[in-house]
This record gives structure tokens, sequence and C-alpha cells, in this order.
């Protein structure tokens, strides 16, 4: 398919990250010193914490300079809290072994205690990282809990107790961890579909449409094919939405798209340019072939019912591609051709081979 093309909102998102993360880290840098404070005077848990510290002070201090890194960032502090949990519980494990106190029952109690907060953690991480750097994280931690489960199990050699119960008490981490697993997959599909997609007909929006543009522009180059596009607006549709309402007027931009779909080849792609604009893209398409299947769209359209006693239709304009020229060329040109056929009475097709600018 094509890329993801990316939020607008992105700008806006980076900013509230950024403000979470300036009063988040100093916060959790003060309840670290405060728990150094009350609980720690040495050993590894005083290092660590003291590490921690530092890291959230640098992080803090390079997110406040407005560091353009702010995904690397997010990387860091991830990474660090995922190893950090790791080495805390491995701490304390060992403080049970020595203490001779290391049973399955506690091993699995710390590392159900554990499965909640990486749970935690992977969501933060997928609501913030990149796709893929969430799926190396997921990677990661699992790889982290089996290490620790092979270590725990066969250095402390624990095996004094049922293989079904160790099965048992594993049941809540693991499922945690797929849940979580599955719960980002779901999300990221989500969210890639939201982002290309129009709400009220599910055609791609204009920033995917753009996207199919520039891959159909770079296959049309390369292997030398054509590759042609048809931009379509209703006719006179103010007046719809002025004689039957607003609502009325989304319900026959519905009921037209559902047509659009129904006439389309499956290989062909289709966008909601504007409100009551529309743009199909057609590949292995030349001129003579696009103009035909907007001949077909215009009388469909003309002959459909789409409310009692009143009838629609559509204007397009029909531009093949032409090497050497931008999308930017190719959607002008349509976009005259359009203007020519709502010049020349309306419910019509205009051809328009690329101006060159
Ligand atoms: P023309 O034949 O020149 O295209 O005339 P027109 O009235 O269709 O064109 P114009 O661009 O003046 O108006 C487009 C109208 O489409 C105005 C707006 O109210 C309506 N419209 C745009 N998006 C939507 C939508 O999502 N829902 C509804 N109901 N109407 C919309
Ligand atoms: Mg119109
Ligand atoms: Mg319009």
């Amino acid at each position: 398919m094509f890329s993801i093309p990316q939020f607008d909102k992105d700008d806006l998102f980076q900013r509230y990250k950024r403000q979470t993360y300036l009063i988040a880290f100093p916060l959790g840098a003060l309840l670290v010193t405060l728990y150094i404070a009350n609980a720690l005077t040495s050993g590894v848990m005083f290092y660590i914490a003291i590490f921690m510290v530092v890291e959230l002070l640098v992080l803090s201090f390079f997110i406040w300079q407005n560091t353009p890194f702010l995904n690397t960032i997010e990387l860091i502090f991830y990474f660090s809290v995922a190893a950090y949990f790791f080495v805390l519980i491995q701490f304390v494990i060992s403080k049970l072994a020595a203490a001779n106190l290391l049973t399955l029952a506690s091993l699995s109690e710390q590392l159900n205690a554990l499965s909640m907060w990486l749970t935690v953690l992977l969501f933060g991480a997928f609501f913030t990282l990149k796709p893929g750097q969430t799926k190396v994280m997921l990677a990661g931690v699992f790889t982290g809990m089996i290490s620790m489960f092979i270590y725990n199990t066969s250095v402390h050699s624990i095996a004094d107790e049922l293989a079904f119960s160790i099965i048992f008490r594993w049941i809540n981490p693991i499922s945690c961890l797929v849940m979580a697993a599955l719960i980002i997959q779901y999300m990221g599909v989500l969210q890639q579909k939201r982002a290309s997609t129009d709400a009220l007909t599910g055609f791609l929006n204009r920033h995917a449409l753009y996207s199919v543009l520039l891959q159909e522009m770079e296959r049309s180059i390369r292997y030398k094919r054509p590759f042609s596009i048809v931009l379509f607006d209703i006719d006179e549709f103010k007046l719809v939405n002025d004689t039957f309402g607003h609502l009325e007027g989304d319900k026959v931009l519905k009921e037209l798209s559902k047509l659009v779909v129904s006439l389309m080849r499956k290989t062909d792609y289709v966008g909601r340019w504007g409100g009551e604009e529309f743009l199909l893209v057609l590949p292995e398409t030349d001129s003579n072939a696009a103009q035909t299947i907007a001949e077909r769209f215009r009388a469909k359209i003309e002959e459909t019912h789409f409310m009692e006693n009143y009838f629609i239709a559509a204007s397009f304009g029909v531009t093949t591609y032409e090497a050497s020229s931008s999308v930017q060329e190719m959607l002008s040109s349509a976009d005259v051709a359009l203007y020519q056929a709502k010049n020349n009475g309306r419910n019509q097709v205009v051809v328009k081979s690329m101006t060159k600018v």
C-alpha cells in the first residue's frame, strides 16, 4: 500500500509531550530522591536510584532546552525504566535467595507485580514511540522476562514445586504481555486507518491521496506506464443543503460514496479531496480509458435516485500523467479541466493534457 501519512496534529502532540515530560521527569527525580533519603544508604539499589535521578534531570534539561531529539529522549527513558525494573526485581529475588526464602511462589509474586508495571510501560511506549520502536521494546521486555525466568529457575535451582504451579503462576505476566502486544498491534492499525481516511465516506483523505499520487507517479516514471486522475465535484450541491438540510446533504455524500465504490476497479483509489469533491486515482490507465471511466461515473450519478424527486449530477476533470511533471501540476491540470466542465454547463467530462510550467 502507501506510506502512512503524517498527522498535522503531530506537532501539537509533540508539544504536549514536551510539556508533560517537563513536569513528569523532574517530579520523578524528586520522588526517587525522597525514596533514597528515606530508605537507602548504600548498596546496589542506592547507586541505581542515584543514576535514575541524574538521568531524569539530564533528560529534563534537554527537553527544557527544546532538543530536536525528543524521540531519542523517550527511547532512553523507556529502556532505562524497563532495565531498572528488571534490576530491581533481580535484586529482590537475590535477597530472597540469600535469606533462603526464594520459592517459586515468592518469585512469581515479584514477577506478577513486575508484569503490571511493564504493561503500563508498554502502553506509554505505544502512545509516544514510533510503531517500530514499540515492537523492539516489546521484544526487549519479553526477552528480559524469559532470561530472568531461566536465570532464576536454573541458577537458584528452585525446582521444588510442581511444574503445573509454575505454569499457573506465570499465566498473569505472560498474558499481560500477550494482551499488550495484541492491543498495540490493533491500535496501530486503527491509528493508521484513522489518519488516512475520511470519517463521513470512509474514503482516503487528502493526505493519504498525496501519498498515493506520489507512489503512482514514481511507478509511472519507473515502468513507463500511463496513470490518470479524475477530479469530480457535485453540481449545485449547495442547493441540496439549502433545500433539504445539511444532514440530508451528508446522506447524499454517503450514498454517492457507495455508488463510487461499486463502480471502481479493485486497483483504483478514491479519496475525498474536499467537501463534495472527489479524486479518483487510476493506475495503468491512459487518457482515453480515464475518459471512459469518468463518463461512466457521470452517467451513473446522473441516473441514480439519491433523493426522492431530485437528481444530482457531477462535473469531471480528467488528466493523464506526463513524465517530468509534478503531482502538483497534474492536480492543477485536473482542476482546470473540472473548472471548464463547470463553465461549459456542468454534468460533463473534460479531458485536459498537462500544462507544462
Ligand atoms: P458547483 O456546481 O459550482 O460545484 O456548485 P456547488 O454548490 O456544488 O459548489 P460550492 O463549492 O459553491 O458549494 C459546495 C457545497 O458543498 C457547500 C457546502 O455546504 C457543501 N458541502 C461541503 N462539504 C459538505 C459535507 O460534508 N456535507 C454537506 N452536507 N455538505 C457539504
Ligand atoms: Mg460542487
Ligand atoms: Mg466544490
